[in-house]
């Protein structure tokens, strides 16, 4: 109580400690150093999860998407300069992906740094993080540091969510201070994500816009996802009778066989559909800007629910703007259409259905291939009924071919446990995805990663180890990136492109006491799987792919720029 403290004091280290666990912040990703490494320490022993990591860019992606599983800010804490700048990649990577997290970082003497005068690890870091951040702030005073994380967690889950630089110099964590005037001065934030309520107007143009088309169609985006109205969701998509496509990481929000999905149908639909409802998804370059060839000749009316109102008519018209958290909106929808809506035409949804249904029997054979080496869609087939049978598990995928193969081939069943490479479609999200996924749900965690990708976050699997989490990698081992098979005749070095032939990424994981597997067929893949989901002990499986199997960049080899130039 404020009258034991009296005439006690305490410090900046413990002013931190107290104001994160008073805002139920209990887990923090990071690398020790100086300055904060006595900060770990402290917050550990304060009964705060802390989470060492291997690199701060692997922190930080777990940070990130802690954030987006738990709607409270992922805190990722580095050491300066260096620290910051590996985590700073994160913090804006989250930013893209409207994800909430705060980027906690030691720093160097502001009287040294601002004369420039050559401090240990000297930059200024405030102004570097600023433009890669939703908001950024330095806390100078021990008096402060309640304020200063306040402001750091509202603006990071508040309207748009995204990551928030706060920079604590080493100076701070040693300032003492009376510890009853420093526990008055913590903040406790009191709604940090107000609900933002849609207008009835607004509500009711979209509605109108939906009632008037003839082949109407819903995008559900990662901020569907992330905004955890999972009932509303479906119960306004059932309702509405409209089909659905789900964005990678929105999969599962609806089941990927609901008898609505539109998922197998995609190109069908985005060109066929007269109206257009996104929920949580913006019209970026993964929906090819909302024109041109993917979007077909037909006119089109978008409507568009979203909490940031300038991401209206970022890119097309949007007729029927609705600006609010989408939970709000969504029952805001359902409370409109009352109880006699007539759901969108019957023929359109059987069309849609039909295509789809084609689609699934084209594939199907493919995925039951048990060929040695495996192509993609062998080892993918057993790893689709893995995931149908263990719907709790938290499926997490990057690569070129591994990603977009396994989008397309892997069904999901719950919310929010497809999670991937994002806006940026960055590489190197995997294991740091996978830790903070372990961690935050308690379920045991799927990670499907191209060769090339895994090496990016590779030798966090020690830290995965250290910490006994149940993680099964599969390495999906073609040699290289997009193919293994590239030569380069102009002198000795090997292609850009390939690897190590034969690589044994499995060896790697035995290293640290993790289980080790290599794996040559579909079946051997998926004995080996079950396995590590059913043991829950950190597993990496080594799955030989055929080095020929794999298509330059993917699904995305359009985005490779072409020369005027005729190829040589
Ligand atoms: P995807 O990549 O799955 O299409 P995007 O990241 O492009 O998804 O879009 C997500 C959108 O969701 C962003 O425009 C963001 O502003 C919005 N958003 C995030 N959280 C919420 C929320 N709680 N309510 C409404 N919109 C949200
Ligand atoms: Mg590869």
């Amino acid at each position: 109580s404020e009258q034991e403290l009296q005439g006690e004091l305490t410090d900046g280290f413990h002013l931190v400690i107290d104001a994160l666990k008073l805002n139920g912040i209990n887990t923090i990703y990071g690398v020790p150093g100086i300055p904060i490494t006595d900060l770990g320490r402290m917050m550990q022993a304060a009964g705060i999860r802390v989470l060492s990591f291997r690199h701060e860019q692997n922190a930080g992606y777990a940070a990130s998407i802690a954030g987006f599983l738990t709607k409270k800010p992922g805190i990722c804490l580095t050491v300066s300069a260096p620290g910051f700048l590996n985590g700073l990649t994160a913090l804006a990577h989250a930013t893209t992906n409207c994800f909430p997290m705060i980027l906690i970082s030691g720093s160097s003497e502001r009287e040294i740094v601002d004369l420039q005068q050559g401090d240990y690890e000297e930059m200024d870091q405030l102004a570097i993080a600023k433009p890669l951040c939703k908001a950024a702030f330095r806390v100078l005073h021990a008096a402060d540091i309640g304020i200063g994380l306040a402001r750091a967690i509202r603006a990071a889950v508040s309207g748009r969510p995204g990551g928030v630089y706060l920079d604590l110099p080493a100076k701070l964590f040693g300032q003492v201070m009376d510890a009853a005037a420093g526990a008055k001065s913590l903040v406790k934030v009191i709604d940090a994500a107000p609900a933002q309520i849609p207008a009835p107007s607004a509500v009711k143009r979209a509605l109108d816009v939906l009632k008037s088309a003839k082949r109407p169609l819903i995008i559900l985006g990662k901020g569907a996802a992330y905004a955890q109205a999972d009932d509303d969701i479906r119960k306004f998509v059932e309702k509405s009778g409209v089909p659905f496509l789900q964005m990678s990481m929105a999969k599962g929000l609806l089941p990927d066989t609901h008898a609505q999905s539109a998922g197998a149908a995609r190109s069908t639909v985005l060109k066929d559909a007269d109206v257009v409802m996104l929920i949580g998804a913006r019209l970026n370059w993964l929906l090819s800007h909302g024109k041109g060839k993917t979007w077909g000749d037909a006119p089109k009316k978008f409507i568009q629910i979203d909490i940031e109102p300038k991401e209206m008519d970022s890119n097309v018209e949007i007729v029927a703007p609705v600006v609010g958290d989408i939970g709000s909106c969504v029952s805001a929808f359902l409370e409109a259409m009352g109880g006699n809506w007539s759901p969108a035409p019957a023929d359109w949804l059987s069309t849609v259905a039909k295509k789809r249904d084609e689609n699934v029997a084209k594939m199907a054979p493919k995925l039951m291939s048990n060929a040695s080496p495996m192509d993609y869609h062998g080892a993918l087939g057993a790893l689709r009924t893995i995931v149908k049978e263990r719907p709790d598990a938290i499926f997490v995928n990057e690569g070129a071919n591994t990603l977009d193969l396994a989008r397309g081939v892997i069904d999901m069943y719950k919310p929010r446990k497809r999670l991937d490479v994002g806006t940026w479609g960055v590489m190197g999200i995997g294991m740091g995805y996978s830790i903070a996924a372990a961690i935050e749900t308690g379920k045991p965690v799927l990670a499907v990663e191209g060769d090339s990708a895994f090496g990016f976050s590779g030798m966090e699997v020690e830290t995965i180890c250290r910490y006994k989490l149940p993680i099964c990698i599969v390495i999906f081992n073609n040699d290289g990136i997009y193919r293994g098979t590239d030569v380069n005749s102009a002198n000795s070095d090997p292609a850009t492109t390939v690897f190590v032939k034969g690589s044994r990424y499995d060896k790697m994981m035995e290293a640290f006491g993790g289980v080790g597997v290599n794996a040559t067929s579909p079946d051997e893949l998926k004995r080996a799987v079950n396995e590590a989901m059913d043991s829950g002990k950190p597993t990496l499986i080594n799955a030989v792919i055929d080095p020929a199997a794999g298509s330059e960049s993917g699904r995305i080899g359009n985005l490779n720029p072409q020369s005027a130039l005729k190829k040589k």
